[in-house]
């Protein structure tokens, strides 16, 4: 049996904790059932811990996610906090663990299931078997660039400002992470960017092409305009593997890509820092949904994306690729025996509870592991 992986979970607000019961159950099965065991470690975040403790990160909880191997979170946030300053906010918690973890790289597959291919807005045969994989830079670009601001001109008029600003390393950390995940599934790489209208643009090419054709020469490189990526995106999804590019395209290519996958409650996503002198790095897994406060302490949340955001951990943290897939079979088998969470019940299925997902995707393992 290889040595046990401390893993910290942060359950959160509203449908976090529902969602997170159902990965604990996972997590004791693969602790019964494979060489692989967990360390737990169990801290409140956001609205959770601002109610227990008057901030939505506790210096405790930094220190656990700072030291863990693995950190899951369930989801911050609800209307019961809006009134509390904007510093102590839930969503503020998550953002300073972001922030301390320094997770520069993230991110978000967008996988169609067979049972689920219906549930996109776009043709069956346009996304059906989609498996694609968008990586955003994170922790720079124009959302942090300076000088930023309103001020006022010489003229009494006003002007905002923002910086897209962006260094050799910030872009190079980020393609080494594209190109490495790339040879690990489809081997090619598409990195997006505004070469012929940006400074940024021509740059972060520069630098992908000489990373490229020093380190992963046998990585396929293809580089393409962001406005071209979204129409692509739409048009012919399946072209793309891995796709590399900044924190503003990143935002909005995401968010579309996301979408040819029809429900929220079925995305997954991971955050990745900096690797360590030990090949470790720290590393954030969430579902990209929010606390959903409308269907939160109902048991009507579909915990898929947070069980599917358990199966990246184990490829991306502990290279655990069989145990993964182990996971997303049992995802695909409950779904294409018809068990459905509300927000994915189509005509002629009737939805279930959280726990009865959590028992589908158990059974599952059953039979998988047998
Ligand atoms: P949301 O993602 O919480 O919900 C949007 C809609 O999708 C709701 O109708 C909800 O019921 C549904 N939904 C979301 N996840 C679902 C799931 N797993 N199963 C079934 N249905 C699901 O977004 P929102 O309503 O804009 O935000 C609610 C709160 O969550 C806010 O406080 C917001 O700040 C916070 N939020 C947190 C995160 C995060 O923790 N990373 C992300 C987004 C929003």
């Amino acid at each position: 049996m290889a040595a046990n992986k401390t893993l910290l979970i942060l359950p959160g607000d509203g449908i976090g904790p529902e969602v997170m019961t159902q990965v604990r159950r996972i997590v004791d099965w693969f602790d019964r059932r494979r060489a692989v065991g967990f360390d737990i470690l169990e801290q409140p975040v956001g609205g959770a811990a601002w109610d227990a403790h008057g901030t939505p990160l506790t210096d405790e909880a930094l220190a656990d996610a700072m030291d863990a191997d693995a950190v899951l979170l369930g989801a911050v946030g609800g209307p019961q906090y809006d009134a509390v300053p904007r510093d102590k906010r839930p969503e503020a918690g998550l953002l300073r663990l972001r922030k301390e973890m320094d997770l520069f790289a993230n991110l978000r597959p967008a996988l169609v299931f067979d049972a689920l291919v219906d549930a996109s807005t776009l043709k069956r045969e346009v996304v059906e078997g989609l498996d694609i994989l968008i990586l955003r830079e994170l922790t720079a670009g124009v959302y942090f660039g300076e000088p930023r601001g309103i001020e006022v001109m010489a003229d009494g008029s006003r002007r905002a400002i923002d910086t897209q600003s962006y260094t050799e390393h910030e872009i190079r950390r980020i393609a080494e992470v594209a190109f490495d995940l790339a040879r690990k599934r489809g081997n090619k790489v598409h990195s997006v960017e505004k070469a012929n209208v940006m400074e940024t643009g021509v740059f972060w090419r520069e630098i992908v092409t000489a990373l490229h054709r020093d380190r992963f020469a046998d990585v396929e490189l293809h580089h393409m305009y962001a406005d071209n990526c979204a129409m692509q995106l739409v048009r012919q999804p399946k072209q793309f593997d891995v796709i590399v590019t900044d924190n503003l395209f990143g935002d909005i290519l995401s968010d579309c890509a996301a979408m040819l996958t029809g429900s929220l409650g079925m995305l997954p996503s991971a955050s990745l820092g900096p690797e360590d002198g030990t090949g470790r790095r720290r590393a954030l897994y969430e579902p990209v949904h929010g606390s959903a406060p409308d269907i939160a302490g109902q048991d009507k949340a579909n915990p898929l994306a947070t069980i599917l955001s358990f199966a990246m951990m184990l490829r991306y943290s502990f290279g655990l690729g069989e145990d993964a897939e182990l996971v997303e079979r049992a995802v695909q088998n409950a779904l294409a025996a018809g068990v459905r969470t509300g927000d994915i019940a189509g005509p002629g299925t009737t939805a279930v509870s959280t726990t009865r997902m959590g028992d589908a995707i158990l059974e599952e393992l059953d039979r998988l592991a047998v």
